[in-house]
């Protein structure tokens, strides 16, 4: 009996020792030690023994029982040392393991297109002006020689708050604000861009877009200044060997106003399909201040004269990038708007 509950004791100590897990061990201690365990079941065999030979298996037993519970004991803290740094080298940092990479945005590429066309005209000494996007009847119409009954405005739907507040329809406004802060006798040379508003919306028109606005003001300004202005910068925008024309158009605020072409960057001014076999391609509007747009904001028609443009920066986008459809600027579709940088 001594010998059996040794070689049981032998076997519970190894099955103690191998157990990876304290699932695995209280397997082992039931297994041994609990109601229906090996050592149990010795013990309450005790009863069939000779009486002499009783309390040296009972101390025996007893003595394996205490001694098995302290391995477990042992065994259980053990394995709960090594969870512990297991976890830690688990969650240790690692200097030497490579970064989790940042994606980095950039800029639009309407805005790098704005921002190309601003540096052009800050070479050429103009500086750049701001103004509202919410305007007054007054500064988005009136002042630029459009008054209430003018067809223009039909063109130029806007979204309105009431009936003397609305969304600017174009930057042409700021040539106001900046004329009456430099009136009578200062000379202006500006440009004006940002966000525009309009009524319109499908594969050409966006509710929103952007313009860049110019204004010269000085005394003998010549049609030809505008002219030459806006080759220098078509040729830095599109290349040096571009040309550019006006044709005779109407715009309220300036008189004469032209429409301005310039040789079309498909074709080299060849003729073809994008330019409709003509050569050109028009690419905003321009014309001399009309007198009576200077009076209104307080220069002498008779001593000063000036020229104005504007121009879409989606259409010099547009044709810069070789992009057909407006909207693609607005989908927010990173495809897309990866493609510049
Ligand atoms: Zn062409």
């Amino acid at each position: 009996m001594q010998e059996e509950l040794k070689s049981i004791a032998e076997k519970a100590r190894l099955e103690i020792n191998q157990a990876e897990s304290a699932e695995a061990l209280k397997a082992v201690q039931v297994r041994y030690l609990g109601k229906k365990g090996r050592i149990t079941a010795v013990l309450r065999s005790m009863g069939s023994l000779p009486a002499a030979e009783r309390p040296v298996v009972g101390k025996l037993a007893n003595q394996i029982r205490d001694d098995l519970t302290a391995e477990i004991a042992k065994r259980e803290d053990q394995l709960r040392d090594f969870a512990r740094s297991r976890q830690m080298a688990a969650e240790r940092l690692d200097v030497t393991m490579p970064g989790i990479p940042q994606p980095l945005g950039h800029l639009h590429p309407l805005t790098l297109v704005m921002d190309e066309i601003a540096e052009i005209f800050l070479g050429m000494g103009f500086n750049i002006a701001e103004g509202p996007e919410v305007e007054t009847d007054y500064y988005n119409f009136e002042a630029l020689n459009i008054p209430k009954d003018h067809p223009a405005r039909d063109m130029q739907d806007s979204f309105y708050f009431g009936s003397e507040i609305l969304l600017r329809t174009h930057t042409s406004p700021v040539q106001v604000h900046t004329m009456e802060k430099t009136a009578p006798n200062v000379p202006v040379r500006i440009i004006a861009p940002g966000k525009v508003y309009r009524r319109d919306d499908d594969a050409t028109h966006s509710p929103m877009f952007h313009q860049v606005e110019g204004l010269a003001i000085d005394r003998n300004i010549s049609l030809s200044d505008l002219k030459g202005t806006l080759l220098l910068f078509v040729r830095q925008m599109f290349g040096a060997h571009q040309q550019v024309r006006l044709r005779p158009s109407f715009f309220p605020f300036t008189e004469p106003s032209a429409e301005v072409d310039m040789s079309c960057v498909i074709c080299a001014g060849k003729g073809c399909r994008v330019c409709k076999e003509t050569g050109w391609l028009e690419i905003l509007g321009a014309g001399m201040v009309h007198p009576r747009v200077l009076e209104m904001s307080g220069y002498d028609p008779e001593e000063y004269t000036g020229y104005a443009f504007g121009m879409g920066v989606e259409r010099i986008a547009m044709l810069k990038y070789g992009i057909d459809d407006l909207r693609l600027f607005f989908k927010n579709d990173l495809r897309m708007l990866r493609q510049f940088y």
